[in-house]
């Protein structure tokens, strides 16, 4: 989960960072190609960098989108190096081709280990093509202290970034559950199953559920063995509903929004909810639910479906609870 909205996240961003590095380098060619003679497989590594970035705006996996990623990184690096041959002082252009493409490029990685790969890779290239030019030797340590440095703090900044993306993302885990999960039982709420309710806006059958003399219960037994009640219930829809949406409403109403064919499948859904709560044992107290169930009409809101299916509810009250009342 927390992989793919990281690439979600990121991918708009790494295309447009891969975009913009494979314009640079043409319009860098362009320029350059007015006074010296740039040859034109150059030309043709952009083009190969333009296919990656079209590709990537294709791509579902973090694989598939570093590997372009990267090789439109490692053909900007070797580009730019040609064009620093091109142009003369190649040792001038070494560090600050590695550093332009490698340090960037920390943001758009979704893990630090595969920042690393890319920048090892970028430096590898910018070293395999401009430094067999050179005509003095490269101060070693000065090198190894830009390229290391380098690489670490990409690896700081991408860990970094990561660990932000977590940290929202699991906020937005824990305010999704807060607003959309019952914490008792652990049921969707009732907001959570209207706006699912409607959302789909098909047909099927509503089964307004209501627990019968709950105020007993939590009396003679305690609110703590009342919630325990709720919690037996909740799972006892779970078992009974497994395909169809279900919440806790609020109190002791609970809800289904069966997706059966006819009015004899929620029928007997209906019964057997009424059939399992029924021999639930309760510290020797009777423990029974009554139903409302109601067909939707069809285009009928969802604040109008449950109206009716609560109107069947309390007509299976009347008639006596621990049974179930339908409505057309
Ligand atoms: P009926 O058969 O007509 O449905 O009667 P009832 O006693 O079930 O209904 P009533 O509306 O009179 O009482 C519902 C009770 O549910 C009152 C309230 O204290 C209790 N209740 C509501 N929410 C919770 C909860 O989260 N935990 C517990 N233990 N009790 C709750
Ligand atoms: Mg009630
Ligand atoms: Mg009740």
């Amino acid at each position: 989960m927390f992989q793919q909205k990281s690439f979600s996240q990121l991918r708009p961003v790494a295309i447009l960072c891969k975009v913009i590095a494979t314009l640079a380098c043409l319009v860098i060619l362009l320029l350059v190609d007015i006074h010296h003679d740039v040859p034109s497989a150059l030309y043709l590594w952009v083009i190969l960098a333009g296919l990656c970035c079209w590709a990537a705006t294709k791509v579902r996996s973090v694989g598939t989108l570093f590997i372009l990623s990267t090789t439109v990184l490692a053909i900007s690096a070797g580009c730019l190096a040609q064009v620093a041959l091109i142009i003369g002082h190649p040792d001038y252009w070494l560090l600050p081709i590695g550093l332009m493409l490698s340090l960037p490029s920390a943001a758009i990685h979704i893990r630090p280990l595969h920042y690393l790969l890319s920048g090892a890779l970028i430096w590898a290239t910018d070293f395999y093509v401009i430094q067999p030019q050179f005509e003095r030797p490269l101060d070693a340590l000065l090198t190894l202290l830009a390229v290391g440095g380098a690489l670490l703090t990409g690896v700081a900044v991408c860990s970094a970034y990561r660990h932000i993306r977590r940290t929202v993302f699991e906020l937005q885990q824990q305010l999704h559950a807060l607003a959309y999960q019952d914490t008792l039982t652990g049921l969707p709420n009732r907001r959570a199953f209207m706006e699912e309710v409607e959302g789909t806006g098909g047909r099927g059958f509503f089964l307004m559920i209501d627990i019968d003399d709950f105020k007993q219960i939590n009396d003679r037994l305690g609110h703590a063995a009342g919630d325990q009640v709720l919690v037996e219930v909740g799972k006892i829809l779970r078992a009974t509903s497994p395909r169809h949406p279900i919440a806790r409403l609020g109190g002791e109403e609970f809800a289904v929004a069966a997706s059966v064919p006819d009015l004899a499948g929620a029928q007997l859904l209906a019964q057997a909810i009424v059939d399992a709560v029924h021999a639930l044992q309760t510290h020797g107290l009777p423990l029974s639910v009554s139903i409302g169930v109601a067909e939707r009409r069809l285009g009928e809101a969802a604040a109008s479906w449950m109206h009716r299916a609560d109107g069947a509810l309390y007509a299976a009250k009347m008639a006596g609870k621990n049974r179930f009342v339908a409505v057309d």
